[in-house]
């Protein structure tokens, strides 16, 4: 993995071909100095966007790109610093562009998503034959395959040439035991070389588990400041093997990072996944 800065200007949703992830942000919910976390994968002429929270679409504006240029989403969980800027893109697509973005969602999670979050801002905006819309008037979707042979519940999508499996993942509530008793909340592996939790707690099953299958290039893991509540703190990630340590960048951070650079270098992690900046895997296959 290589990494470049983006310099002014506005970000392409095309490259050469090689896989390139690009933090929108990569703050907490309630951070202030960056955006919330999200992330655009790129590669050749496919994209997707990696969750579209509330600061998002504010976000992709400062870099020059316009909701109705995303194509292809998937959000991980329903806390609004994930899905707080899906509304105004499903809403921007209906009404703007008069097409339907692909969302990569299992039929388990489209449920979800559409009772208890997108329902309210989008269902009752149209009424024909006497129905309010749906979830299908806003989105096209694309289902990810139930594989076989894991751990836990993991699924695989393919998006162009981008090949996504997602798990769940043990997030909330905070007396959760397993991610069987958790509320819908999903990670992601890109291309078999990126591991993304998104937001979990400690998980170190799940790390191990991905390490194992995949060897990844790198993990950009959920982190925060103190231990307890629904995300893994950085003293617990400490405890993982020195070899994981050093490819996992921290993400998901309070705006108090700065003054946690030095204990994580001390730690051995790689740093913090940085804003305005490109991570860029070479190669078609994975060494
Ligand atoms: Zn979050
Ligand atoms: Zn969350």
């Amino acid at each position: 993995m290589r990494t470049q800065r983006r310099i002014k200007g506005t970000l392409s949703l095309k490259n050469s071909g090689d896989l390139t992830v690009y933090f929108i942000g990569v703050g907490s919910a309630f951070t202030r100095e960056n955006a919330q976390t999200s992330m655009l994968v790129i590669k050749g002429d496919d994209h997707v966007l990696i969750d579209c929270g509330s600061t998002c679409p504010n976000a992709l504006y400062q870099i020059g790109v316009n909701l109705c240029q995303i194509e292809r989403i998937l959000v991980t969980h329903s806390h609004a610093d994930h899905i707080g800027g899906l509304e105004q893109l499903a809403l921007t697509w209906r009404y703007v562009v008069k097409k339907k973005p692909s969302l990569v969602i299992t039929p388990e999670y489209q449920k979800i998503l559409w009772d208890f979050s997108l329902k309210g801002g989008c269902g009752f905006g149209e009424r024909h034959d006497g129905k309010y819309l749906e979830f299908e008037d806003f989105f096209d979707v694309i289902e990810p395959k139930l594989l076989k042979g894991y751990s836990r519940d993991f699924y695989e999508a393919k998006i162009g040439s981008i090949n996504l499996k997602i798990m769940r993942t043990m997030h909330f509530p905070d007396s959760s035991t397993s991610w069987k008793d958790s509320f819908w909340s999903t990670g992601i592996v890109i291309d078999d070389r990126v591991f993304y939790p998104s937001d979990t707690r400690f998980d170190p099953e799940l790390i191990s588990e991905i390490e194992e299958r995949f060897k990844p290039e790198a993990m950009f893991h959920d982190t925060q400041f103190f231990t307890g509540g629904v995300h893994a703190s950085l003293d617990d990630l400490s405890t993982l093997p020195a070899a994981v340590k050093k490819k996992m960048h921290l993400v998901h951070y309070a705006d108090t990072w700065r003054s946690f650079e030095k204990k994580i270098a001390e730690y051995g992690f790689a740093g913090f996944a940085m804003p305005n900046t490109y991570y860029i895997f070479s190669g078609k296959d994975k060494k």
